[in-house]
């Protein structure tokens, strides 16, 4: 079943409600220090609170969704301090209404009330499938970005898997950001304009830099990332449309853990070295998974030296040309690349599991 994440804004707490849920934030960040070093974590149950504070309170749906957290960051070994835990509470407690407005409630330390929320057009049909039934609620994160106070609401959702067979490769890159090809069809995304965008970015940083313009530079930043996910936004959209008008069922990318996406040296002086390739896939995965096309991850080895005789030689390839030392078979690179993806050559990953 794929999930997905909505983030959803409070419309404007009054600061009482605001002053409540920092406290909140405060006292399950502290409690779940606490947790960290407590002995007896695996048999702690809510009432475990009075032994961290007598005098403090949270709500007992947050303390149950902390220890659940905090038990499970321990399995995996990542315990380590928290800066900042915000509070979670499951579906039983977090409800999603409907009352001439979107609203949330969820329990605090005061009485429980529904909380409206700005909802914007694309979020609306999300909590109309939640009020529907048509989507399941997950856990709600209460957070705060910028002064302002967020939900993220987990949802879950059924998709019907399409009955289409043809497979999609994706290669991403830096001189092409993303390579796409199924059969003999291909669709390509450039990067030299995003490589400019970006130095112009990086540029503009430097000059405030130089002026010690910190904050400029924070919001130089903060606006380049946003235009990159944009950018991504729309690439994994353009790419998903293909898939579909060409009878795609299934999609394979490169699994690109612990990858360095630069290949040559030249190649990562073009500044798109950190471009946020995780992200891309990610919206990728969840926009395919909406329209009930299958994604998979292969094993990246040798994607871009192998030919489709089967010989593999690091000759092969010369920048975006790929010439077979062996049969002389040529093609673009990239796409070559893509078509060894497709044919997930190298194997499956068995390192990135699908989500
Ligand atoms: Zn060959």
């Amino acid at each position: 079943m794929p999930t997905i994440s909505l983030k959803v804004e409070l419309l404007k707490p009054t600061i009482e409600k605001q002053n409540v849920y920092q406290t909140m934030t405060q006292t399950n960040t502290d409690f779940a220090n606490w947790l960290l070093t407590y002995d007896d974590l695996n048999k702690a149950t809510s009432k475990v609170f009075k032994l961290f504070s007598s005098n403090k309170q949270l709500p007992s749906a947050v303390v149950n969704q902390t220890i659940r957290d905090v038990k499970s960051q321990k399995r995996h070994q990542k315990a380590k301090k928290y800066k900042r835990l915000w509070c979670a509470f499951n579906n039983q407690n977090a409800k999603i209404e409907y009352d001439r407005l979107y609203k949330i409630s969820f329990p605090t330390l005061e009485k429980r009330i529904g909380v409206p929320l700005v909802v914007r057009p694309f979020q609306q049909k999300w909590l109309d499938k939640i009020l529907n039934g048509e989507a399941k609620q997950g856990t709600v994160d209460l957070f705060k970005k910028r002064g302002r106070w967020f939900v993220t609401i987990a949802i879950s959702y059924d998709v019907e898997k399409t009955t289409n067979e043809k497979v999609l490769g994706i290669d991403l890159g830096l001189k092409n950001i993303a390579t796409c090809s199924v059969g003999t069809k291909s669709l390509f995304f450039k990067g030299n304009q995003i490589a400019f965008k970006r130095r112009r970015f990086s540029s503009r940083r430097r000059k405030l830099g130089k002026l010690k313009k910190l904050q400029a530079i924070k919001k130089s930043k903060d606006k380049e990332s946003l235009w990159m996910r944009e950018m991504n936004h729309t690439i994994s959209r353009r790419i998903i449309r293909f898939a579909r008008s060409n009878g795609v069922g299934l999609i394979r990318m490169e699994d690109l853990t612990g990858i360095r996406m630069a290949k040559s040296k030249k190649e990562a002086g073009r500044n798109l070295n950190n471009w946020s390739f995780h992200q891309l896939q990610t919206f990728i995965q969840y926009k395919a998974e909406m329209a009930g096309i299958t994604v998979e991850y292969v094993v990246p080895n040798y994607t871009s030296q192998t030919c489709k005789c089967g010989n593999c030689d690091k000759q092969n390839r010369n920048g975006l040309r790929f010439k077979c030392k062996k049969c002389s078979y040529k093609n673009h690179a990239d796409l070559n690349a893509s078509i060894n993806i497709a044919k997930a050559l190298s194997g499956i990953s068995k390192h990135k599991q699908v989500i």
